[in-house]
């Protein structure tokens, strides 16, 4: 016979003078909530167990529960998680890592009063966008520039202030969709231009475009196609030729560059992105790309180019529904910086993971090996332990074709425990994600930040402790 009857009601244990301290702490509300389910927790562990309880020994397993139930949920659910996938830009895991500046900036103009808006050597109000276009202007050799919420919304804007109720020619070859459902025909008809497709999947001519144009073509569209390549017989324009037929026929060119590279990156295996400056340099006339790509900033699209397009932009409406906050012009003016004077290769995170030599995560990978070894030597479920070498990416919206060499290391379990493994360091925080290859667990060493290595160490020992089946904690199961 199973006994209910002692479990106390919500209001007296509301009631209780051990519960002042947490009244007070935390609101009412959200105290009720948990403790009831504190409670429904305790009942279900009787009619599970058989229990006979004491009215007082359930009031304290009770606020044991309650404690445990608020301390979770007042942690949030945002938190950090290790990258050990070598996927360099990973939209699901927040794409690039901020720098130090950047985060400087953000601490010092989150916490204080700014000069946002405000024209300090006037007096008087100001402009937001002011912040950066100095820098955009100076890194990309462009004539203006603006930024807004992401490179979506720049596309967006860009087509709604220079081509609504008119048609824009866009070659089929790059009618691309980017992860998270980005498809410039979609975008198109959300900005009130109407699409003119040209050419076919694999090949477009510069005379597909001409013939298209006719006295209602206000714009010639160029998506950069990051995330796929067309292969085998294909023929696409290029740009500059394409900026040439806009020259004659007085139709402004825009370039959707996705990631905006500002560095020259050739060096390290990305010579066949064009950067910025070079598409500047093309002559197209407005330029869209992310701030979370390959520049390493935060989230947000930043549009450089001809004044008299940025400031139709500006001037549109829209521009308000798409503002940047503080907090990411911050962040922004940070990292632009470190272009401007600083290490980028090595400060802006994105960059250092990138050009990491192969030597540098050769060592990395030795040294994490070791410590593995040192910590886990006596887990019976390890069969090996190895440095192996990897093919990281770049990012998931951005160069699947590119692949770079790397190194990791690699952790074979006994049995089918490898699931489970991967399973626990997920639940833990921070989490650690990795990768599954051979049915052997494997950890790339390019995506691991400062001091991720030693966490992660500790992390595998603890979720290996746990799972195995001896497991003399007979409470931790979960
Ligand atoms: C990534 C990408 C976008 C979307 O950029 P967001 O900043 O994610 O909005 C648009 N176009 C291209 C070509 C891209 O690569």
């Amino acid at each position: 016979m199973i006994n209910l009857r002692n479990i106390p009601a919500i209001d007296e244990v509301l009631a209780l003078p051990m519960m002042r301290d947490i009244l007070k702490q935390y609101n009412r509300d959200f105290i009720i909530s948990n403790l009831r389910q504190a409670v429904e927790d305790c009942r279900h562990e009787i009619r599970l167990t058989g229990g006979e309880f004491k009215k007082e020994e359930l009031t304290l397993k009770i606020i044991d529960r309650l404690e445990i139930l608020i301390k979770t949920s007042c942690r949030g659910t945002l938190q950090k998680v290790i990258n050990g996938t070598g996927v360099v830009l990973h939209t699901n895991l927040g794409r690039a890592p901020l720098g130090d500046r950047a985060l400087e900036y953000v601490n010092d103009i989150g916490k204080n009063y700014n000069n946002l808006e405000f024209d300090l050597e006037n007096g008087e109000r100001g402009s937001r966008y002011q912040h950066v276009e100095e820098l955009l202007i100076t890194l990309t050799g462009a004539e203006a520039g603006l930024v807004v919420n992401n490179n979506a919304a720049a596309v967006l804007l860009g087509l709604t202030s220079i081509a609504q109720a008119k048609e824009v020619i866009v070659s089929r070859g790059q009618l691309v969709e980017i992860g998270g459902a980005f498809r410039i025909p979609e975008v198109m008809k959300q900005s009130g231009a109407r699409l003119v497709e040209v050419g076919t999947t694999n090949k477009t001519y510069i005379s597909d475009y001409a013939q298209a144009i006719t006295e209602n073509t206000a714009l010639l569209f160029y998506a950069h196609t990051s995330n796929y390549k067309i292969v085998g017989f294909t023929e696409e324009v290029m740009l500059a030729e394409l900026v040439k037929l806009g020259q004659d026929m007085k139709i402004p060119v825009m370039h959707d560059l996705g990631s905006g590279i500002l560095a020259n990156m050739g060096e390290w295996g990305l010579k066949d992105e064009p950067t910025v400056r070079e598409s500047v340099k093309s002559g197209a006339d407005i330029i869209t790309f992310s701030g979370d790509k390959l520049l390493g900033g935060p989230q947000a699209g930043i549009i450089v180019g001809q004044e008299r397009y940025i400031s139709l932009m500006k001037k549109n409406q829209l521009t308000r529904a798409l503002r940047v906050d503080k907090l990411i012009i911050a962040a922004l003016e940070g990292t632009l910086l470190e272009y401007l004077s600083g290490d980028y290769l090595h400060d802006i995170p994105v960059l250092k993971m990138l050009t990491s030599s192969l030597e540098h995560l050769h060592e990395q990978a030795e040294r994490l090996k070791n410590d593995l070894d040192a910590r886990l030597g006596d887990i019976s479920a390890v069969e090996e332990i190895r440095v192996i070498k990897t093919e990281d990416m770049i990012g998931g919206g951005a160069y699947p074709t590119y692949k770079l060499p790397g190194y990791g290391v690699q952790i074979a379990l006994a049995g089918k425990q490898l699931e489970t493994l991967s399973k626990q360091l997920r639940g833990m925080n921070p989490a650690l994600l990795t990768r599954k290859q051979e049915n052997k667990m494997l950890i790339s060493v390019r995506t691991l930040l400062a001091g991720d290595d030693a966490l992660l160490v500790e992390m595998v020992y603890k979720a290996l402790q746990n799972m195995e089946p001896e497991g003399n904690q007979p409470g931790g199961k979960k």
